[in-house]
């Protein structure tokens, strides 16, 4: 008697271990040459998840509170237990409310800061943690990091140039440009339109994206008339709460993005909003 029972409790480790196998070899493969973005609906603040075809998961903010984890759940299978690159645009709590939440679950390998720091708990709290865990700390640059060299996926980090000491903390928001192939977003954190103005004088040439993640939740102190003449999105993205306090987004910015016929996506009113590419057109959104 005692030795069926071992054996039935056996034969149904074998059976989960294989189940277990077989949902990691379908999700690779469902995933083959899928890049994947995610504008998370996280309410008043920014959260984006990123996942390029060789599995590599990248968290640009966090959102204001532990919200993001319930949205990086619906992203991540329940296995998946790591992130490679946390990147913080700037030290707001509706950008990093939710990294202490995301570093107590996730090992996380790198976290990229502007540089410029805040007096908050929550600001203290996400370096404390990291150090807890020995996570280690990289400071914005210009320049390019790959992410997935076998297809060609990469960031280019557009801003900070500079050391951002004593900056206010929007303008030293990280602004990075996610590249493959014939697919191109641009993330501006909360960056004013002085920033985009900068960012036309050093790279005109590179700044005509697909989608465009708006500065600063849709305010009308970003999302210039030029800013969007040289970035042209097809897609634009507010990632906002519903009926927020700060009348995000400003009904400038909504008349602008119509006057060039710019399709333009809210998180509070669509949720999560996804996009998908294989590096060539079309690169869809996915519903
Ligand atoms: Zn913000």
């Amino acid at each position: 008697m005692k030795r069926e029972r071992v054996r039935w409790i056996f034969i149904t480790f074998l059976f989960c271990a294989t189940l277990v196998i077989w949902v990691f070899v379908f999700d690779r493969e469902a995933k083959k040459g899928v890049l994947t973005v995610a504008f998370f609906d996280v309410g008043q603040g920014d959260a984006i998840f990123i996942e390029t075809p060789n599995g590599t998961q990248v968290l640009i903010d966090s959102g204001p509170n532990n919200k993001v984890l319930r949205e990086i759940g619906k992203q991540m299978p329940f296995y998946d237990r790591s992130i490679d690159l946390i990147i913080t645009s700037h030290p707001d709590m509706d950008h990093i409310g939710g990294l202490p939440s995301v570093l107590s679950r996730f090992s996380v390998e790198n976290i990229m800061i502007p540089g410029v720091g805040a007096d908050t708990s929550i600001y203290r709290e996400m370096l404390s943690r990291a150090e807890e865990k020995n996570i280690e700390i990289l400071y914005a640059r210009r320049g390019r990091i790959y992410l997935d060299q076998e297809n060609e996926i990469y960031l280019d980090v557009l801003f900070p140039d500079r050391a951002t000491t004593g900056f206010e903390k929007n303008l030293a928001s990280v602004v990075v440009k996610l590249v493959y192939g014939e697919t191109t977003f641009l993330f501006t954190g909360d960056s004013p339109a002085s920033i985009e103005n900068y960012l036309i004088s050093v790279d005109e040439d590179i700044l005509d994206v697909d989608v465009l993640k708006l500065g600063h939740h849709g305010s009308k102190t970003s999302t210039s008339e030029q800013f969007l003449g040289y970035t042209t999105p097809t897609y634009a993205i507010i990632s906002a709460g519903k009926d927020n306090s700060y009348g995000h987004p400003h009904s400038s910015v909504l008349a602008l993005l119509k006057q060039f016929e710019i399709k333009y996506l809210e998180t509070a009113k669509e949720g999560t909003i996804i996009f998908e590419s294989i590096g060539a057109e079309p690169f869809v959104r996915r519903l």
